[in-house]
């Protein structure tokens, strides 16, 4: 099996950054290049600052990228336990396991020099690597032939090209990115034309993490996919990238398989979890209309072991930048290959997934006696799910857009996971600038909840974020127990919103989310902006 001692992985996005501090953080004697065009991106990923918010992220990259400070993060690791919660191979080594702690802090010390490296020269990073790993964005096209059902492929290709273009003699090329079936054969045919008298090995690794939860499920993946040729040199490779793994994922879920079934095997998971949601939320329209509990029946068909409990909670629906693009590429994928009923089928989830989000607009605006002229109303939750920032595809985006219609007096919006002057700026450029306040439109994005909520009448909360959960929804918005009015954050805001209780409850039928006032509402925080060369501001803030 090819030795592998040098990876480069090109797009500093979601996946290749979160994967890429993973696997340099479980393989301190793995360089691990993370490069892309984007010099801002490369200078965010370089800073504190960094261009995507995922928990525990900077723990990792502390230790990956800014090996420096090792020590005084041993100290904290070793006092959060940290370091003994993770399986990394140096720390699973018996050698370590049977230290002390002075000792432990020597090994750590040793072993984590700097082996995460973010850089925009894309040419150098491939000519350098043992793998290559390709993570760029496959969005949804938009114009031409297959547009609006099949994945651009404008970024994957031009990628390809470079690393035909510069990669060495035997580097392992991986697709990371969600890709359409036989894919894996377009980059090799550009390797050919390239390079005619070289082989290379090009392999599927579909990533299945997911945003906000990405560091857990890249520790602990439920399995690993690798697709490749089956020849000799195909196994060897698939080999290789497995040895990247094996520091810290068991052998039984580091799966192979052709490199064909893995490349569907992405597509169709994100399919059959989109599926889900559209499920039960169509079942959710059945509830209301016969006074079943939409929650009871999620818990009760949950039980059942072979449907499980994940993925049944009724909302507005899904949204983010894999689920749609996702199923549409594969209902295009299905009616290439003549079969109009399969993509009939799966046009169906995102059929339902429109109409569910469409309906909780409705019946706000029902709630509000029909109109929204003179009235506010708040949106909690801008991103696309809890615990990121990332807003693509985001619902509350599409609930505004409907809202707009009907012409309220503001439309204020809080998420605490987004810069709201980066949300601001995206719904001028997505609705047009005369919609925000600062236009004299109706929308205004707060960095605060509470005075996002102040005198609203209706509060829409749109994210299962941790913030708007609240064990006792029926005693919202006025009855606070008195240690909540204690809390250092003042609730009367809540007291004053004018909708009665049902009608909150009644927004509640599709989310069953509320407040909670322990919970500091303002987790972001705004940062300065970054000066060119982060990497000084980094040092002088640790
Ligand atoms: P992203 O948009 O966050 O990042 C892609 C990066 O690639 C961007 O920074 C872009 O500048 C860079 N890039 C594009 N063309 C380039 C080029 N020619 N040279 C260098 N860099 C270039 O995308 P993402 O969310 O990380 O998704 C990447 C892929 O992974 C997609 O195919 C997506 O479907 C898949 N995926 C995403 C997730 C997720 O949760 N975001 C999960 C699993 C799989």
């Amino acid at each position: 099996q090819p030795e592998v001692r040098d990876i480069c992985c090109i797009g500093a996005g979601y996946v290749g950054g979160t994967t890429s501090a993973m696997m340099a953080f479980q393989n301190p004697h793995l360089k691990i290049t993370v490069v892309d065009q984007d010099p801002i991106r490369i200078q965010k990923w370089n800073s504190k600052h960094l261009p995507i918010l995922e928990p525990g992220l900077q723990d990792i990259l502390r230790i990956a990228r800014d090996g420096s400070n090792a020590t005084t993060f041993f100290n904290e690791a070793v006092r959060t336990d940290f370091i003994d919660s993770m399986s990394s191979a140096t720390f699973a080594s018996s050698e370590y396991k049977t230290q002390g702690s002075e000792q432990k802090e020597q090994i750590f010390v040793q072993a984590r020099q700097p082996n995460l490296f973010f850089s925009t020269d894309v040419s150098r990073a491939i000519s350098d690597a043992d793998i290559v790993l390709i993570a760029v964005d496959t969005p949804t096209k938009l114009r031409g032939f297959g547009a609006g059902r099949a994945a651009d492929m404008t970024a994957l290709e031009a990628v390809s090209r470079e690393v035909a273009t510069y990669a060495r003699p035997g580097a392992i090329i991986v697709e990371k990115s969600t890709v359409p079936c036989r894919t894996a054969e377009m980059i090799r045919d550009t390797l050919r034309i390239h390079r005619p008298s070289l082989d290379f090995e090009v392999l599927s690794n579909p990533e299945f993490l997911a945003e906000g939860t990405a560091m857990t499920d890249l520790l602990n993946p439920s399995r690993v996919v690798i697709g490749c040729s089956q020849t000799p040199a195909g196994y060897r490779a698939a080999d290789a990238l497995a040895s990247v793994y094996a520091p810290w994922v068991p052998q039984s879920r580091i799966v192979t398989m052709n490199i064909w079934s893995s490349e569907l095997s992405k597509l169709v998971a994100n399919a059959m979890l989109a599926q889900r949601i559209s499920s039960i939320n169509s079942i959710s329209a059945i509830c209301e209309a016969t006074g079943a509990d939409i929650d009871d029946v999620a818990r009760s068909i949950g039980l059942d072991p072979r449907i499980g409990d994940k993925f049944l909670k009724s909302g507005v629906g899904f949204g983010g930048s894999c689920f749609k693009k996702d199923v549409l590429s594969l209902t295009y994928l299905a009616e290439g290959l003549g079969l109009p009923e399969v993509a009939g089928y799966w046009t169906q989830v995102l059929t339902v997934n429109d109409w569910q989000r469409a309906r909780f607009v409705r019946r706000v605006i029902e709630c509000l006696n029909g109109t929204l002229v003179g009235k506010k109303l708040t949106v909690l939750g801008y991103a696309f799910k809890k615990n990121t920032g990332d807003t693509r595809e985001s619902p509350a985006l599409e609930c505004i857009k409907v809202l707009l219609d009907d012409t309220p007096k503001e439309i204020a919006v809080f998420d605490s996971c987004c810069d709201p002057e980066i949300v601001k700026e995206e719904i001028g450029r997505l609705l047009g600038d005369a919609v925000l306040r600062d236009s004299g439109g109706p929308v205004e994005v707060y960095s605060d909840a509470y005075r996002a909520c102040l005198n609203s009448h209706a509060v829409l909360i749109l994210t299962d974020c941790d913030e708007f959960q609240n064990s006792a929804p029926s005693k919202f918005p006025n009855v606070l127990p008195e240690a909540e009015l204690s809390a250092p954050m003042d609730p009367r805001p809540f007291q004053r919103l004018e909708p009665t209780e049902s009608q909150i409850l009644s927004l509640q039928m599709y989310l069953s989310a509320m407040f909670s006032v322990h919970d500091p509402l303002q987790r972001f925080v705004a940062q300065p902006e970054c000066e060119a060369g982060c990497q000084y501001c980094l040092e002088q803030d640790v």
